[in-house]
């Protein structure tokens, strides 16, 4: 799995097993409140699925545009979002982004990769979230889950950053179907292929390749 040419027949093969998997589920997705999707990219940074997710509800039940959180406290917002991780800087950086974003951009998310990284606490990834999720722009937000996977499947090298990744998934998947592509590679990861124990079997892409998987399985186990 050195090289991307010789290994497309296969990762086409492997991605069509979680998009039968969980095509339902992606059909229900749509685009996504752009402020909401901005403000969960960041609270998600090194935080676990679950806990971000649960620091979203809390904090998003109470504000969800930049204009309603700028009415409340830092320590409010960072009580709302612990425990996610650096929930400290993150109440900080949620806080100083609602405000400009308020003060510079009329309160909503700009649409533009630039635009967006200038704002406190969002690199690149979270930017692209934004871009990917709200805004329907064709790049592949490069989190923890796509990566693992992309290197598990060979799309990827095992020593490659994100935006090797990245740009390995750009080349495989066209632009119309990298937001699809994104979700499935998230949900398969959560369900089969985490990081530090694969569940191998029963992963469905053992069915059909059998021996290739078992050689990944060897090489990350
Ligand atoms: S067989 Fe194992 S390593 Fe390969 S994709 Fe499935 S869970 Fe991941």
């Amino acid at each position: 799995m050195s090289s991307t040419s010789s290994i497309q027949p296969d990762v086409g093969e492997a991605m069509r097993v979680p998009a039968r998997r969980y095509g339902v589920l992606l059909s229900r997705r749509g685009r996504q409140n752009p402020y909401m999707t901005l403000i969960g990219a960041l609270l998600s940074h090194r935080t676990k699925d679950e806990v971000a997710e649960k620091a979203e509800e809390r904090l998003f039940g109470k504000a969800s545009t930049s204009e309603g959180t700028l009415l409340l406290s830092e320590s409010k917002i960072r009580k709302l979002i612990y425990p996610v991780v650096f929930c400290r800087r993150k109440a900080r950086m949620i806080r100083e982004a609602s405000k400009i974003l308020v003060e510079k951009h009329g309160g909503k998310v700009p649409m533009d990769g630039e635009l967006l990284t200038e704002l406190p606490g969002v690199g690149g990834k979270t930017a692209d979230c934004a871009l990917c999720f709200a805004f329907g722009k064709a790049v592949m937000p490069i989190d923890a889950h796509v990566e693992v996977v992309s290197k598990r499947l060979g799309i990827s090298d095992e020593g490659d950053g994100s935006e090797a990744v990245r740009e390995k998934l750009h080349l495989l998947i066209p632009p119309r179907k990298r937001m699809a592509a994104n979700w499935l590679l998230v949900e398969f990861g959560k369900e089969f292929c985490g990081s530090i124990r694969p569940r191998c079997p029963p992963c469905p892409i053992m069915g059909f390749r059998k021996r290739r998987a078992r050689s990944l399985y060897a090489r990350v186990g």
